[in-house]
């Protein structure tokens, strides 16, 4: 179920049109005319339901953004709308703990709420550490973190801290001061350099301001960026989430050059950098397995290059469900393969049989008509120290089950007939 974002606005043009980019950007708007009907609405449901409210900075029963307070009250977190531009209502609204605020009207800031909706669902996933001795200080930084729904922990020096990091791998960003009681901010963020890297794990350092070497410092031992206090709320959180975007858009480019475009499995590129990996641990056995779809030249032929890729993505979609604890792939064309550490020829081959007949029942819809295939196998535990050659091996296998008649596995035991 989609989450909820409370709009208290008394405007109902100006309502329709935020309902509208909250529905866009995939959540469910609940509209207050007036603070009174969003107590009610309160009254009669769990604050854990609202990802946020959107709330209009003056109500008939709320003329000076009482209505902020209430739903900072509530600790949800509160995005101000306004008609008004002038500097004393802005100063007003940002003593206040709001997430953000914008004013009406202006076609791009719909675009803007957009995503800065996405982005506090998206928040919920992702750790925060603020390092930092100071108590106080600490907890004022966290506190603006939790506002934007980050998961937040803490630690009061370098060496908790090494820990924190290690513990939860949800930790995306690390906030730093300098002056640490056990060694400097600088000294650690370079020691966590050996084993986070930049697109792994952002840094930023906090440094005060009239001490220039600070900052110089932290970006010289592997900071991302940094920060002068005194620094403003809004420069604050447009610092994190410049990093934490950073962080994702990394992970985006990494994810599509290790993805097949059209089934989202693994590519062969990414096959073999995590077979390497899975053999350094040096399973005692494995099995390795390597599959063509039969006649599928045919397939295109009467149905078109869309039926094909029908059929390629409905069996990688059931290659991932049944053998989601092995490395799978797409090796190209209607080729796919699977890697299976630790286990056995015979536990694989029965695996593989009982893929082929889930294959063969398979039926895809495809406009008027309904599809189906079969799947040759070749498969073996041959491991001689090199991957290329048990490839090889399958390769021969396959080929010997394609001149068997297909629809079959081929291993180095046994012929399986269909
Ligand atoms: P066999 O039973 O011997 O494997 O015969 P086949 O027709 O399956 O094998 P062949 O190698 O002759 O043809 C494979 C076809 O797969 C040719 C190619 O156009 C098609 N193909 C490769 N990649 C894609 C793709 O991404 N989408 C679709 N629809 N077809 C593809
Ligand atoms: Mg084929
Ligand atoms: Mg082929």
């Amino acid at each position: 179920m989609s989450q909820k974002v409370l709009v208290i606005e008394d405007s109902t043009t100006s309502a329709k049109v935020l309902s509208k980019v909250i529905t866009q950007a995939g959540f469910k708007p609940v509209w207050a005319s007036s603070l009174i009907q969003a107590r009610h609405i309160f009254d009669h449901s769990m604050p854990e339901e609202f990802l946020c409210a959107l709330v209009d900075y003056h109500l008939p029963d709320a003329p000076n953004g009482e209505s902020i307070d209430f739903t900072i009250d509530a600790y949800i977190p509160t995005i101000v709308v306004t008609g008004r531009e002038d500097e004393d209502t802005r100063s007003h609204i940002l003593s206040k703990k709001v997430v953000d605020y914008f004013t009406k009207g202006n076609s791009q800031v719909y675009d803007y709420l957009g995503r800065l909706l996405r982005r506090l669902q998206k928040n919920r996933q992702i750790g925060i550490l603020v390092v930092e001795d100071s108590r106080v200080e600490r907890n004022a930084i966290l506190a603006l973190l939790q506002r934007h729904n980050f998961i937040t922990y803490s630690a009061s020096n370098a060496e908790e801290a090494v820990k924190q990091v290690a513990a939860h791998d949800n930790i995306k960003l690390l906030i730093t001061e300098n002056d640490l009681p056990d060694i400097s901010g600088i000294k650690m963020v370079d020691s966590l350099r050996q084993n986070f890297k930049k697109e792994d794990l952002a840094i930023i350092g906090i440094a005060h301001q009239g001490k220039p070497g600070i900052s110089a410092g932290f970006i010289k031992s592997g900071a991302n960026d940094y920060l002068i206090t005194p620094y403003c709320h809004e420069e604050f959180f447009c610092r994190v989430i410049q990093n934490i975007e950073y962080i994702e858009n990394i992970n985006a480019i990494h994810k599509a050059a290790n993805t097949d475009y059209l089934t989202g499995l693994p590519n062969r590129r990414y096959f073999f950098t995590r077979v390497n990996a899975l053999l350094q641990s040096k399973p005692a056995f494995m099995s390795l397995a390597l599959m063509d779809i039969d006649y599928f030249k045919n397939i295109n032929d009467t149905y078109g290059h869309d039926g094909g890729d029908e059929i390629l993505k409905a069996i990688a979609a059931l290659l991932l469900e049944e053998s989601a604890e092995y490395q799978v792939a797409r090796l190209g064309g209607e080729e796919f393969c699977v890697f299976m550490p630790n286990v056995e020829l015979s536990e694989a081959t029965d695996i593989l049989e009982i893929f082929r007949q889930k294959v063969e029942a398979l039926r895809i819809s495809f406009g008027k008509d309904v599809l189906q295939c079969t799947l040759s196998i070749g498969v073996t535990d041959q491991y001689n120290g090199n991957i290329d050659d048990m490839l090889q091996r399958t390769d021969k296998y396959l080929y010997q089950a394609k001149e068997l008649g297909r629809n079959l596995l081929v291993s180095d035991k046994q012929q399986l007939k269909a």
